[in-house]
């Protein structure tokens, strides 16, 4: 069963869940389960742990009328908050977040986003508000217009200029490169635009290989990092800024008879837009406590799916 991640309202529980209760609205996340016990689980880094369970992968996910998933690893929702508002968060939201954390850009710094598409604006969001300068980089006018309506630093297109050069030459390069879309061209140009120990950071998958210049990485301390979704301290995290109003996902919504229609639509528009399923739900939830056997059993009211 493919869907990702989405937000439920829990129908009940295992007899062991103690960390939600009926009525809950909760999100469940990519990251369905993990061991709870490796290196990598322990320090909280559960979304590199070698036993987890991924939603619409390895396990069903939410494209379903009812949905089970692991206790300990929803997200609890806030009040404040939407159902719709919350969905893509759990992933879009969460993983571009999750993005400019690993960068270590801070207050201030200068980073780029290539391709303000769905996850580019989300990323967009998350780093204004955390006080960060950013140069939107794009080749469609759509995008650009969308960044000029979030007051982008500066707003550089691709197909007059080269990024890379424009970003040296108007801020001496970026701390930090976030590269939600990924080929071979703009993976080039996002590691030129990072200046002397800076960061660029992959978050789109490729299978492309995208070279690395070990000659320039080496002379000016140049990082590139993988960053992957989401453990649950970044969702906490992630919706608490959206909770605060502080990121708004542009958003569409269907009937969940809509289904495959949607679908064929977003795999036209290849991630250009999140677009949201709606329909009433159930769902199931395991207790977790490392044991899938415990499990329990919850429902929700509404779902969204993306
Ligand atoms: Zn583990």
């Amino acid at each position: 069963m493919t869907g990702l991640s989405g937000v439920r309202i829990v129908e009940a529980v295992g007899p062991n869940v103690t960390s939600v209760t009926i009525e809950d609205c909760v999100g469940i996340p990519w990251s369905y389960s993990a061991c709870g016990e490796c290196d990598y689980c322990l320090p909280g880094k559960e979304t590199l742990c070698h036993s987890q369970e991924n939603g619409g992968y390895s396990v069903d996910g939410g494209y379903a009328e009812y949905c089970i998933t692991a206790a300990d690893y929803v997200a609890e929702n806030s009040e404040n908050l939407s159902s719709v508002e919350a969905a893509p968060i759990l992933c879009a939201g969460v993983t571009t977040y999750k993005a400019l954390k690993v960068s270590g850009a801070k207050l201030d710094d200068w980073i780029t986003i290539y391709s303000i598409g769905g996850f580019g604006h989300v990323t967009f969001q998350y780093a204004k508000a955390t006080g960060l300068n950013i140069v939107a980089v794009d080749i469609a006018d759509e995008r650009l217009d969308l960044a000029k309506k979030f007051e982008a630093d500066i707003i550089v297109n691709g197909k007059n200029e080269d990024p890379a050069e424009a970003i040296q030459k108007q801020v001496g390069g970026v701390q930090a490169a976030i590269s939600v879309a990924v080929s071979q061209v703009l993976f080039d140009q996002a590691y030129r635009s990072v200046k002397r120990s800076g960061t660029q950071v992959a978050v789109g998958l490729s299978h492309e290989d995208l070279p690395i210049p070990l000659f320039n990485t080496t002379l000016n301390g140049i990082t590139v990092k993988g960053s992957i979704v989401e453990t649950r301290i970044d969702m906490k995290e992630a919706l608490d800024f959206a909770a605060r109003d502080k990121v708004k996902v542009q958003i569409e919504t269907a009937h969940f008879s809509d289904v495959n229609a949607v679908l064929e639509k977003v795999l036209v528009h290849c991630f250009d837009i999140h677009r949201f399923l709606q329909n009433s739900m159930l769902l199931f939830l395991f207790s977790s406590n490392k044991h899938p056997k415990n499990m329990f059993y919850g429902s929700i009211s509404r779902i969204y799916f993306y």
